[in-house]
Parts: C-alpha cells; sequence; structure tokens
C-alpha cells in the first residue's frame, strides 16, 4: 500500500468511525443470554494488508465472542483434514435463503445446506478428529492459535449460557443424528461447537486473520502457511455466497467483499491479494449483522473500489 494511499484509509476510517458513532439502531443479540450484557456502544474498524501493515479506530483491542466468524475457519480445518469429498457428503455449499438457525437440511443430498448455517457448521465441527473430547479441544485450540497467535481463550460465561439454553441447535443436531449425517457423540459435538463460538477475540485479530485468507493462507507477519491455498480458496468462496446470512446476495451484489459476520457483532472481510478488514459493534440487525459494520463495509467498498468485480479494485501490494 502507498503511504497516499494508507493515509487516505486512514483518514477514512476514522471519519466513517466518527459519523457512525452515533447510530443506535439494531440490538444486541439477547437469544443467547450472555450476548445482552455486552457494551453495545463498543466500535472498531481495523485494516491489515498481506505484508502486515496494519491501522486501527477505536475500540479496536476490545475482545468479544467470534461466535459464527468460527465457522469459516472451522470449515477450512475440516477441508484440511478430511479433503473435499468427504466434507461434501456431509455439507453442501448452496446459500439457503433461510435463517442461520434454520432447522433445515438438504433433503436431496441428506447432508446439511452449507457450513455457515448451524446445521453444517455443527456437521463441520461433528468432523474434528481426536480421542476424546479432550483431544478434539485441543485441535480445534491449535487451529486458532495458528491464526492468532497465541492460545484461544473462550468468554466462559457466553459458553456457559449457550450451553444451557442451545436448544435450538441441540434439535439441529439430533435431527442430523437421525439422518446418520452426523456421528452419536451428539452433547461433546455442540459442547465443541459453543466452544469455538464462544472464543474471544478483537477486530485487530480479525484484520490479522483476515489477511491471512487474502494472503492465500500464509499468515502477513509469521509467514506461517496457516491453511493451505486450495483450501483457503474454498473458504473464500463459501465467505462470498454464504458468508452474511440469508443477507449474502444482497452483499455480493452491494459490498462484493468475501466476509463473514457472527452474532457478537465482529464481520470479518477479505479482499483477495490486498488483505482483511474487520468491524466491531454489538448491535445487529434482523439477520444477525452488525449495523454499523455492514455500514462501514459499504461505504469502504464504494470509496476504494472494493467489490470484487470492480475494474478499479486494488490488487498488487504497491497499489
Ligand atoms: N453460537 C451461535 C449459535 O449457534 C452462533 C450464531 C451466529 O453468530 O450466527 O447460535
Amino acid at each position: 500500500m502507498t503511504v497516499e494511499r494508507r493515509d487516505w484509509f486512514r483518514t477514512t476510517i476514522e471519519q466513517l468511525h466518527g459519523e457512525l458513532g452515533p447510530d443506535t439502531t439494531g440490538a444486541t443479540a439477547d437469544y443467547i443470554p450472555e450476548l445482552a450484557n455486552v457494551d453495545p456502544d463498543r466500535f472498531a474498524i481495523a485494516g491489515e494488508t498481506i505484508d502486515g501493515q496494519h491501522l486501527d479506530v477505536g475500540d479496536a483491542q476490545h475482545r468479544f465472542t467470534i461466535q459464527s466468524i468460527s465457522k469459516l475457519l472451522m470449515y477450512g480445518l475440516a477441508l484440511e483434514t478430511h479433503g473435499r469429498d468427504r466434507v461434501l457428503e456431509r455439507v453442501g455449499v448452496a446459500p439457503t435463503g433461510d435463517s442461520f438457525n434454520a432447522i433445515t437440511l438438504d433433503e436431496h443430498g441428506n447432508r446439511a445446506p452449507n457450513p455457515m448455517v448451524n446445521a453444517g457448521a455443527i456437521a463441520i465441527t461433528d468432523l474434528v478428529e481426536g480421542d476424546g473430547v479432550d483431544d478434539r479441544v485441543e485441535t480445534v485450540r491449535r487451529m486458532y492459535e495458528r491464526y492468532l497467535g497465541h492460545r484461544p481463550e473462550p468468554d466462559r460465561a457466553v459458553w456457559a449460557s449457550e450451553r444451557a439454553t442451545g436448544h435450538r441447535n441441540r434439535a439441529i443436531a439430533y435431527l442430523m443424528l437421525s439422518r446418520g449425517i452426523i456421528d452419536d457423540r451428539v452433547e461433546e459435538t455442540l459442547d465443541l461447537y459453543f466452544a469455538q463460538c464462544a472464543v474471544l477475540v478483537s477486530t485487530d485479530d480479525l484484520a490479522t486473520i483476515g489477511a491471512t485468507l487474502a494472503n492465500h493462507g500464509v499468515h502477513p507477519r509469521t509467514g506461517e502457511q496457516v491453511v493451505s491455498a486450495e483450501v483457503c480458496r474454498d473458504m473464500l468462496t463459501i465467505a462470498l455466497t454464504c458468508g452474511m446470512y440469508d443477507y449474502a446476495g444482497e452483499w455480493a451484489f452491494t459490498v462484493g467483499i468475501p466476509a463473514k459476520s457472527g452474532v457478537g457483532g465482529g464481520i470479518l472481510g477479505i479482499l483477495p491479494g490486498v488483505g482483511g478488514i474487520a468491524t466491531f459493534s454489538p448491535r445487529v440487525d434482523e439477520y444477525g449483522n452488525s449495523v454499523r459494520g455492514v455500514r462501514v463495509f459499504e461505504e469502504l467498498s464504494r470509496r476504494f473500489s472494493l467489490h470484487l468485480f470492480d475494474p478499479e479494485r486494488p490488487w498488487t501490494r504497491t497499489t
């Protein structure tokens, strides 16, 4: 990124942070009771290029639960461990247009519709290998560690809250058990799924994860191949088609950035070959997407021509 572009980006995110700060539209997700207790006014924007240049504004170090953004990383782990064919047997790749927690399956293929809805995500978590729960938790921990550069920590209150109230996810899981899509260690898998969703990340962390995925799986600062380039490609495709709940079509049309959001208020965006952008603001809309986060991405996409199919899209580290 040139100095001019960097300054322009910095000024723009500072300006957007100021302009959108007073917007209190939306509400914190409260179907996980503990999430209703987060401070709704927190607001952060961060960006990182594939060569490790980092910019942020607002509460960028404040940590929150990753929630559904974990689904994208877990999908990568499953593809790497089991390969595409095995994963596709259990989880398809078609956007549904249904809400993320819909109790529906791909009836034709007897599998979950895609890895970004809860059914698919739980089927993906079921694929985590290991000898017993501790071993499986360790596998997920190690995956997070490669992206974050440190041991992940769950928010134990949110984890417990979802464990105590996540009966809809239980229903989805038992439906999949009845169809032979997942194994019969259902409660263990659900607990692992709730734990992966309760992992704490900051907006800065998400921007780094975005830069890693934008860089074909190579961490921009450690140089480590966190996930293979082939798997990374599949993760980005799913992020573009299914990452923003049932708003994914509109998002692809207007913003055009592969992204994944979570009901905790985070959005992770990936600009292939350029870098990552992340936002955090806990008030979400009817789809489950952060209201101020969506506005930030809309503006950044428009002002910097970041839509994937924009002819002016920046595509090298020098632009
Ligand atoms: N743990 C949440 C659930 O399964 C994740 C939802 C989300 O962020 O979309 O309901």
